[in-house]
């Protein structure tokens, strides 16, 4: 008599069954089983059973008849995959088994290779992605500008996920204030280049996917790098290159993810989805569209100048991976997202809001039929990105003579650092003077003193009498805000027609460090 038991471990194994398994491994086990099972059936209806081998023999038929139906509907699911491809641009054809289960060759050639589906397994058992998701992943290429804080953990999660070609464009070194933020760099490549390091760590993470790296800067001449790529995300920190990145994605028709983040806040887009060479009707608006005229240069700050915390830049980056892999997934069949913009803000009630913004502008200078950007013009540099932004030097705001040098100031202070006979304003904000500041100077954050309304609120605020000759020094971090703010002191009439001596210290706080006190902290 044959042992019930030694049917039992088959009928268990088989029961297990999950959705996710493979289905070439449901089909190797549903033949060996039955083979197996049609055997064994043949000696029982030899053999006078037991009453209890008789009930788990009815409950192994029972298992044996639910896996025949789920191997049913796993086909059908196949084949209802298959049509869904052939509408699309993917052939996954292939995918599916041959009904021939009698053939020791069960199937065509997997779509992926084996180490593909174990290591996108978790995200290809989901319904977003499967197996059409993946594949359009693997076919895509991405563009990341910027390898900073947001180009970090946005490349990391690309890279992960599969995406099959990503450039990493960055021309900067990395610096030991970076580190806060800019995730995938470490202390050992300080000096380094941010684009070659960012690879490097990229290699680690997933070595499939193939990496070209960029280790300079983007400029309108070099623009053509993107004709390589299905979408651009725009990791950079400044309006100049967010109008290039926008003209490059129009110009070469992919969307582009453009985000953003300073202090402790951050924006999100997806613009150019789809792109405007695909139907005008349906094309999504373009970075111009949005924002026809970049802010005012004296309001915009990097965050390198306005500081950021390190987990705000991370969110956004994290968000612009979401918002690609979505974009890249989504079937051809499927309409984009209306346009939206995405705000995050970490100390705000509600972290995330999300407005509705305008669609394409049929005016718009960069994307309309009747644009004057065009490849050719952007590749030849005819563009002028700084000069359209008002990109301020610090050069240009005051003349020589208002200026003075840190080595000239030194020779005005004693030697325990007060100052002698006249007024050192410090119009670093609050954060930044108490990390380190001079005895005896005067603390008036600019974001204050650009509100002055009048003189009384300037001699008030810098304790000083407006009769006086005591000349004023004004210095800030880098050299900037100390210009501006002489300025403001002159339109307020604290010089009196030139009668009183008001004057920037050049480079700031910075200068001093380097060209004369290396015990003031770097920051
Ligand atoms: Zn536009």
């Amino acid at each position: 008599m044959v042992e019930v038991e030694e049917l039992r471990p088959h009928a268990d194994h088989m029961s297990t069954i999950e959705d996710s398994d493979s289905v070439a491994s449901i089909v190797a086990r549903i033949t060996l089983f039955n083979a197996g099972f049609e055997e064994h059936k043949q000696h029982f209806h030899h053999t006078q059973l037991h009453g209890t081998v008789g009930r788990d023999f009815d409950c192994i038929e029972n298992t044996l008849d639910e896996l025949k139906h789920k191997f049913t509907q796993l086909k059908t699911q196949l084949k209802a995959l298959g049509s869904e491809s052939r509408n699309g641009t993917l052939d996954v054809a292939k995918y599916r088994a041959k009904d021939d289960l009698a053939s020791t060759r069960y199937h065509d050639p997997w779509a992926l290779k084996l180490e593909e589906y174990k290591r996108y397994g978790r995200q290809l058992i989901m319904p977003e992605v499967g197996m059409p998701g993946q594949l359009r992943l693997k076919a895509s290429s991405v563009l990341i500008v910027g390898a900073g804080g947001l180009g970090c953990p946005a490349a990391a999660y690309l890279a992960g996920a599969g995406v099959g070609k990503i450039g990493i464009m960055d021309g900067d070194i990395v610096e030991v204030s970076n580190l806060h933020r800019q995730v995938m760099h470490n202390s050992a490549w300080v000096g380094k280049s941010k684009a070659v390091s960012l690879g490097n760590a990229l290699r680690l993470i997933n070595p499939l996917p193939r990496y070209e790296i960029h280790p300079y800067h983007l400029v309108p001449e070099n623009s053509a790098i993107a004709a390589g790529y299905s979408m651009i995300l725009d990791c950079t920190d400044r309006p100049s290159s967010r109008y290039l990145i926008s003209d490059m994605a129009v110009v070469h028709g992919i969307p582009l993810v453009s985000a953003s983040a300073l202090r402790t806040e951050g924006q999100i887009m997806v613009l150019n989805d789809p792109p405007v060479s695909s139907d005008s009707e349906k094309a999504g608006p373009c970075y111009r569209c949005i924002f026809p005229r970049p802010p005012p240069p004296e309001s915009v700050q990097s965050c390198g100048e306005g500081g950021i915390l390190g987990p705000v830049v991370g969110v956004m980056g994290v968000l612009q991976a979401l918002e690609a892999v979505k974009v890249i997934m989504r079937p051809p069949d499927r309409p984009a997202n209306p346009p939206s913009l995405i705000m995050f803000s970490a100390y705000g009630s509600q972290m995330f809001r999300t407005m509705r913004i305008r669609g394409k502008n049929p005016t718009c200078s960069a994307c309309s039929s009747d644009t004057t950007i065009t490849r050719q013009s952007l590749e030849s540099g005819s563009q002028d990105y700084m000069a359209f932004c008002g990109a301020l030097e610090a050069s240009d705001v005051l003349a020589a003579k208002d200026r003075v040098s840190v080595m000239d100031f030194a020779s005005m202070i004693n030697r325990s650092g007060t100052p002698v006979n006249h007024t050192l304003v410090d119009v670093r904000e609050k954060p930044q003077f108490e990390l380190c500041n001079m005895l005896g100077s005067v603390h008036v954050p600019f974001s204050l003193l650009r509100r002055w309304k009048n003189a009384e609120e300037a001699t008030t605020a810098l304790s000083i009498d407006i009769e006086s000759h005591e000349p004023i020094y004004v210095v800030c971090r880098l050299g900037n805000d100390s210009q501006a703010t002489v300025n403001k002191l002159r339109e307020l009439g604290i010089d009196r027609n030139g009668a009183r001596k008001i004057m920037d210290i050049k480079g700031g706080w910075e200068a001093w460090r380097k060209d004369i006190d290396q015990s003031w902290p770097e920051y």
